[in-house]
């Protein structure tokens, strides 16, 4: 589904990545680990097609999609995919949300603008969806705004909003980073039944090697702006070959 190819990216002078690969399928998870700076948000940032609005661009390397070379298909295209086809769900879900809008609309407004519902199907779409993330009574969720929900409500209603667009490949970068423990479990757990109900793919940024360990089927660990370490969390767990990911097992209490 999706497959990264020795992706280099240039800020100015700056390399922030220098050799990325991963691959990722429908249906899978690919676990991306690494130590703060490494370049796991910008790896995300580069397959979202957002480095020019962050002032980057991509020097060499491939970005397939489906097939498709991402690199090179230019802002109007990837206007379309992003939100719809590929989603991203990050760490602080008020950078997703709309203070001033009812947390149901901006799921509908996904549905409308993506798979081009009109309002009453779309309304329909984001009630079913908020009951598949389990949000208590969505009709009145529905017409509540984000600063009337918890943190973890909040999170769920970002990844609905990822979904309303029926999206083949989700990247979360720390979507739980920012909640309480029990509740990063009920997300994680969501995460992991989505994937394996709708087929998709998920890259899962993440710092806790407990939940590469539980929830991934593939992990890839970052170095300084490189893929050092790619493959089957079971095989990679059993007999880590780079210096720094046996140091990050070392580390799982
Ligand atoms: P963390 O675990 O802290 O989220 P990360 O692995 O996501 O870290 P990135 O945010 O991808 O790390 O950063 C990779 C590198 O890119 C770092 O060296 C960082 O300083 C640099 N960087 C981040 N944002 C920018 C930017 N807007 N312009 C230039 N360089 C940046
Ligand atoms: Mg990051």
């Amino acid at each position: 589904l999706l497959k990264v190819e020795d992706l280099h990216i240039g800020f100015g002078p700056l390399e922030p990545l220098s050799g990325v690969d991963i691959a990722v399928d429908r249906g899978r998870i690919l676990g991306l680990v690494g130590e703060s700076g490494s370049g796991k948000s910008m790896t995300a940032m580069s397959v979202m097609g957002l480095l020019p609005l962050m002032g980057g661009r991509i020097k060499s390397g491939r970005i397939l999609f489906d097939g498709t070379d991402l690199t090179s298909i230019g802002e109007k295209a990837y206007r379309n995919l992003r939100g719809g086809r590929i989603a991203l769900i990050t760490q602080n879900p008020m950078t997703s949300l709309d203070p001033v809008v009812k947390v149901g609309r901006q799921i509908d407004q996904v549905a409308e603008i993506h798979l081009k519902l009109d309002r009453r199907a779309a309304r329909e779409k984001t009630i079913g969806l908020m009951a598949r993330m389990r949000i208590p009574s969505p009709e009145m969720t529905y017409d509540l705004f984000p600063h009337q929900l918890s943190g973890g409500l909040r999170q769920r209603i970002v990844i609905a909003m990822a979904l309303a667009g029926d999206p083949d490949l989700l990247i979360a970068d720390e979507p739980t980073t920012a909640l309480d423990v029990t509740v990063q479990a009920q997300i994680i757990a969501l995460l992991h039944e989505l994937v394996k109900e709708k087929g998709l793919g998920l890259v899962l940024i993440t710092h806790d090697m407990g939940v590469v360990a539980q929830t991934c089927d593939e992990v890839a660990v970052m170095y300084c702006g490189k893929v050092v370490e790619y493959g089957q969390v079971d095989a990679i767990f059993d007999a880590p070959r780079h210096p720094y990911t046996r140091a990050l097992i070392g580390c799982i209490p």
